[in-house]
């Protein structure tokens, strides 16, 4: 059964929180801190297993020794480093079992959401995919200029603006707070070609949902998935390899 948006223009509908990727709870200042941590664990600077200093990190980023545990906190509930007991913190191995989670629980949500989007009319379908490859063109952009964390932020808003559109606020919830989790993931772990989405696979997908092919919609959102999931195994698999080897 297609569920119908609430508005009529699926622009209203839009909530900026939900559609932006960004870890809850931390300050503006916060924020910055964090994504230079981020980024270090994403470029290799910091490889798992390295432990981080509070002091060290106080004095590096001139912040309060009470910022950086709130940082270090929101680091480690997204799985980039693994806190201690006795407040020990360390860059995380990534579990392949979460990957694995995270996989099966985005294939079980989108594809109820391509299912709708196929079950729309013809006029709005035609409407919403044109949307959605206006953001598509953002992202060619973005690629331009090559910003990792910029790539793999709108990669992951693509899949919330479809979540938007099928109107299920509670699935858009729901795929939001995935997507914040694996996208830090993809960060952290993704080897620098294996962004987050290939778009050529989002166009085809806009494609089979043009035509209301919801079959056809469906196989590209696994195949799509798939190759997401199986890139970070992968990358996964060398990093703890070669962790192993030489420590
Ligand atoms: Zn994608």
């Amino acid at each position: 059964m297609a569920i119908k948006p609430k508005s009529a223009n699926p622009k209203k509908a839009q909530d900026p929180d939900l559609l932006a990727l960004r870890p809850a709870g931390l300050t503006d200042i916060e924020v910055v801190v964090f994504k230079k941590l981020l980024d270090a664990v994403a470029e290799r600077r910091l490889t798992p297993g390295v432990r981080l200093l509070e002091e060290e990190l106080v004095e590096i980023f001139k912040v309060s020794r009470e910022r950086i545990r709130r940082i270090l906190l929101v680091l480690s509930q997204n799985g980039i480093i693994r806190l201690e007991p006795h407040k020990s913190a360390y860059v995380a191995f990534p579990e392949s079992s979460e990957r694995r989670d995270v996989f099966e629980s985005r294939l079980l949500v989108e594809g109820h959401i391509v299912k709708t989007l196929c079950q729309f009319n013809p006029a709005r379908r035609k409407k919403v995919v044109s949307e959605l490859r206006d953001h598509i063109e953002a992202e060619q952009v973005s690629v331009a200029g090559a910003e990792r964390a910029l790539q793999i932020r709108l990669s992951g808003e693509f899949h919330l603006k479809m979540a938007n559109f099928a109107g299920n606020k509670v699935l858009l919830k729901v795929l939001h707070d995935i997507l914040v989790k694996s996208s830090l993931s993809l960060a952290a772990h993704a080897h620098q070609h294996d962004l987050a989405c290939s778009m050529n696979e989002h166009t085809v997908l806009l494609d089979a949902i043009e035509k209301g092919d919801a079959v056809k919609a469906q196989e590209i959102l696994v195949a799509h998935l798939g190759t997401i999931a199986e890139d970070i195994a992968e990358d996964i698999a060398q990093a703890n390899a070669l962790q192993r080897v030489f420590t």
